[in-house]
């Protein structure tokens, strides 16, 4: 099969609807998100109507039934538009509905996908605890089954979506005895007895996102919201795979608004009688960080295509994420330079860009934890 690196007339329109979309929906919300430190819920009914919340799931579901390439296209563009909202929508979709949809029962799919994808429930993945990060087997939040109910106890940090959502994703042991093979995944409602939000974190950038801490007291869960039985969990983890090229593709649609930002300045600003750009130290800077761009990219969208084929792509993914995340960094450092003193204003969005960038190599795995898995992808 010939090599083809064209995007179809389909994933073509697709970015311009979402590209539009973030200029008439999103951009004027952005200001006070960013101020307040809130997510705009209001959002999500209208990504729901748009099909953007389902672009990757079947039309049954109410999903648009489309592939990971156009699901990265969507997250490039909302990367460009605002990095703390493009991040709660991936937790959304990424996080929370894909595994439901890939473990769900009917009955899970009819009362949590579906509005999900409507964007009439929020839904978020809560993984993360105070004390396991990275080594997520030492979780200690546990379930255990009483009648018909499990009961949970612990604490999950660093949730996004956690303060507004509708439902957690939570990873628990049912299985204490049995480490990383012990644990399960539940469907937990944010008014289920013994939930609780117990607060807000705040954060040095993604400021419009909302990021919570989450405790369960007792929390009582019916047996029917348990997702994934003991066993299970390394399957899940393994099927959210796809989260990490959509993470990618949102740290260089990050990337692509630092750049234009600093190449538009570089043409406007002048210093020593000629556009800063005229200098070859701005120019080679900008040429970089498109070739750095253009490389992230590619290995995206081939990550992208690998993983709707229905390919291996467990290290192209970690490649794709581990290098989009370190050229989104490089890129804002780089953009706050061109500005000069400006880009460390906050009347500018360049330094916005800058705070933004460096969760890039935290979330969806460090990128220490994405060489871990090239390594031994490569057999090391
Ligand atoms: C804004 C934000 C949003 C988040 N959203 C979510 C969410 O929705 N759901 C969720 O469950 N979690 C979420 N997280 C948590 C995130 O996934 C974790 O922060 C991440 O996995 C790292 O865990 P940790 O912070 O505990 O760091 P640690 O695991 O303590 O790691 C600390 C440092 O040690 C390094 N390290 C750890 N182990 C190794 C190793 N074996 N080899 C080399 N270096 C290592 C790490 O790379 C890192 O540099 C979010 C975090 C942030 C900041």
């Amino acid at each position: 099969m010939p090599l083809d690196f064209e995007f179809t007339e389909e994933q073509n329109m697709f970015r311009d609807t979402a590209r539009d979309f973030g200029k008439n929906e999103i951009e004027p919300l952005i200001e006070e998100c960013e101020k307040e430190e809130e997510f705009p819920k209001e959002l999500f009914p209208k990504l729901g109507e748009m099909g953007f919340l389902g672009i990757v799931f079947p039309e049954e579901y109410g999903g648009v039934g489309l592939d990971k390439v156009t699901d990265c296209i969507f997250a490039e563009e909302m990367g460009k538009i605002n990095a703390g909202i493009a991040m709660c929508i991936n937790a959304h979709t990424s996080l929370a509905l894909f595994p439901t949809y890939k473990f769900g029962t009917e009955e899970q799919k009819q009362k949590y996908l579906v509005p999900g994808i409507a964007g009439q429930k929020i839904g978020a993945l809560g993984l993360t605890e105070p004390n396991a990060g990275s080594d997520a087997r030492s979780i200690r939040t546990q379930a255990v089954k009483e009648g018909n109910k499990y009961i949970l106890n612990g604490t999950k940090t660093w949730i996004t979506n956690g303060c507004m959502a509708d439902f957690t994703v939570v990873a628990a042991y049912t299985d204490k005895s049995k480490k990383g093979e012990g644990i399960s995944l539940f469907i937990v409602e944010k008014g289920f007895p013994g939930f609780k939000v117990s607060g807000k974190i705040h954060k040095l950038g993604h400021k419009a996102a909302d990021t919570g801490e989450l405790v369960f007291e007792n929390c009582e869960v019916p047996e029917e919201n348990l997702l994934v039985g003991e066993g299970g969990f390394e399957r899940a983890m393994a099927t959210l795979l796809g989260a990490r090229i959509t993470h990618a593709a949102k740290s260089v649609g990050m990337a692509q608004a630092a750049f234009e930002y600093a190449l538009q300045y570089s043409k406007d600003r002048e210093a020593f009688g000629r556009p800063i750009s005229k200098f070859q130290a701005i120019s080679f800077k900008l040429a970089d960080m498109a070739v750095k761009i253009e490389t992230a990219r590619l290995m995206v969208y081939k990550a992208a295509w690998l993983y709707s084929q229905g390919k291996r792509c467990v290290k192209e993914a970690s490649m794709a994420k581990l290098y989009a995340a370190e050229v989104v960094q490089w890129v804002a450092i780089e953009a706050v330079q061109i500005l000069g003193g400006y880009g460390y204003g906050v009347e500018y969005p360049v330094e916005r860009y800058y705070r933004d960038a460096k969760l890039a190599s935290l979330t969806e795995g460090t990128s220490e934890i994405q060489h871990i898995i090239i390594a031994r992808e490569l057999g090391i």
